[in-house]
């Protein structure tokens, strides 16, 4: 599995429309636990990534994962903003330092996962993206070079992203409501799930 700029555009174009097409389902599960931004906020974000879609797909991919990088930061706001940001900035900075993909996939991918956690002080268990994230990561180390591993990736999303619900948030917004946080899924967790399923959808029907 080789990814040329061309496919690179068009993976990041699906993502961006997959997150755009979720903001009314993100934004109902902010309004559950939260203040109902999460869905506003990623479609500002991810149509401003669109906008500059011809600048990213010219771009080498480190340098492209640090645009997405920066243009999250800038556009997306919230507490979500500078995290999902620092994951794909730490991502092309992985990227540009002697990793490659597909092998180093993992590897890049952590980066990512480490920069949100320092970013936000979090770990996986507090209910928020990292408790799709680091299972996700998990999965990309334990399957790598296997034939499911998309699949695989995929179902670990789905699932990870269930799990958030009987967790009791402590950290974020959803953490001001202590136990009542509980019976709801994290939109957060949710967001990060859609943008992996869309990647994952993205590689599968090139493959
Ligand atoms: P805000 O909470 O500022 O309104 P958003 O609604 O856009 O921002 O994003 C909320 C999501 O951000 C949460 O559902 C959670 O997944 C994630 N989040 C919030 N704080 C943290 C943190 N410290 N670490 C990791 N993720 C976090
Ligand atoms: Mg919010």
């Amino acid at each position: 599995m080789t990814l040329h700029p061309e496919a690179f555009k068009s993976l990041v174009k699906a993502a961006a429309e997959q997150v755009i097409a979720s903001a009314a389902e993100l934004t109902a599960l902010d309004q559950a636990i939260g203040d109902g931004d999460h869905g506003t906020n990623m479609k500002r974000g991810f149509e401003a990534v669109l906008g500059r879609l011809d600048a990213i797909g010219a771009q080498s991919l480190d340098e492209a994962l640090k645009t997405i990088g920066k243009t999250l930061v800038m556009t997306v706001g919230g507490a979500s903003g500078p995290l999902y940001g620092s994951f794909f900035l730490a991502a092309g900075d992985a990227l540009s330092h002697n990793k490659q993909l597909p092998d180093d996939l993992a590897e890049i991918f952590s980066s990512g996962v480490s920069a949100v956690s320092a970013r936000g002080r979090s770990q996986a268990g507090e209910k928020t993206m990292l408790d799709v994230l680091v299972p996700v990561l998990e999965t990309l180390k334990a399957a790598a070079g296997r034939p499911d591993l998309i699949e695989r990736v995929r179902a670990a999303a789905s699932e990870a992203v269930a799990r958030t619900a009987p967790m009791q948030a402590t950290k974020g917004r959803a953490s001001f409501l202590g136990p009542r946080s509980v019976g709801h899924i994290d939109p957060g967790a949710r967001s990060s799930c859609v943008l992996v399923n869309a990647v994952c959808a993205a590689l599968e029907t090139r493959q």
